[in-house]
Parts: C-alpha cells; structure tokens; sequence
C-alpha cells in the first residue's frame, strides 16, 4: 500500500483478478482502482500496461467489471445471464483491437493498439471473461463463500471444492471467525 491505495488481489485467472478489483461487495466495499492511474497500475500488473487512463474509460472498465460480475455470479449459480451484462461484456470485446503475440521466450504477450489502450486492454479482459462464462476453460465458477464477500471466482482446485476466493483474506477470516465461535461455545478448553 505504497501509493496509500488499497492494494490490488491478483489471481490467476484474468476476468476474477479484475472483479476483484472491487472487494467485499455485500459489506464495507472496498474499491481498488479509485482513480484513472491505479486502473493504468492494475493493468500494468496485468500484463496490459497503457500509457494513460481517462475518467471516462475508468468508467467504462466498472461498467465492464460490475458486468463480468453479474453474469458470472448468474453462471455459477446456473441462473440465466442478465442480457445487459452480456450487452456490456460484448461491447468491450468488440471494441478491443489488442493483438496476440508470441515472445521469443515462446510466451503470449498482448500487443496494444496505441491509441485507445485501456479499451484495447478491456476487450481482452472482456474475452477472458467470455471464456469462463461459456465454460471453455477447465474450472468451475464458484461464489466465495464469505457472506460479506460473494464474489465470484474460477476454481481450478483439482476436486473443484474450493471455498474462497482468496485464501488470504476470505479464507483465513472464516477460519478465525469459526475458532473463536468455537472457543466462546467450549470456553473450558481455550485454556
Ligand atoms: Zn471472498
């Protein structure tokens, strides 16, 4: 928390690391990309730097985000995709201009159109987000079990059991939530 902004959650699955860029969205939510510049941040640790970030294009990347989130929270509960997150998540991907390319090293990287990066940048997550939500992926969409929390995330957990969608934060709260549930209910053996 060097810049004094909230820190970003980064996983490994593209779509869920930018969901997550808005955090306990059931209790006191946390916004991670408060203004233009920490989106420019987030998506430098993405691998989708841009050289600048408008207002109107961090508007348009929520918009993009709180759409992902409510078609894969209807995905993993099998619930019907809301037609105007669909709407959005198709915008961004048609919109996007960004290019795959192959390093040297034999890794993808993506090439951004210079001049609209962060819509370029968009498309590409909107993709990702596509991907999942229409299952072609190996993994499951899941919502974290944290009620103040519900986010949804891609578990790729080979049993396909995981709980949290981070078990850093969410997880290990529930763990230290249930301990001292159990400690007041069993005080005779908290020593
Ligand atoms: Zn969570």
């Amino acid at each position: 928390m060097a810049s004094g902004y909230p820190d970003f959650r980064l996983g490994n699955v593209l779509a869920t690391s930018f969901t997550a860029t808005l955090t306990e969205r059931r209790g006191d939510r946390v916004e991670r990309i408060p203004t233009p510049d920490r989106l420019v941040d987030w998506l430098a640790a993405s691998g989708l730097a841009v050289d600048s970030c408008t207002a109107a294009e961090l508007e348009l990347a929520r918009e993009l985000r709180e759409s992902i989130h409510t078609a894969a929270t209807a995905a993993a509960g099998t619930s019907p995709l809301p037609a105007s997150a669909v709407r959005v998540i198709n915008n961004s991907s048609a919109r996007g201009r960004a290019v795959a390319v192959l390093t040297p090293e034999g890794e993808r990287r993506w090439q951004l159109s210079s001049a609209s990066g962060v819509e370029d940048a968009l498309g590409v997550i909107a993709a990702d987000a596509i991907s999942i939500i229409a299952g072609e992926r190996d993994g499951r969409l899941a919502l974290c079990a944290s009620p103040t929390c519900r986010a949804a995330f891609f578990d790729t957990s080979r049993s396909r059991s995981r709980r949290w969608c981070d078990m850093n934060t969410c997880g290990n709260r529930q763990k230290k939530a249930r301990f001292l549930a159990n400690r007041s209910a069993n005080p005779a053996t908290s020593g």
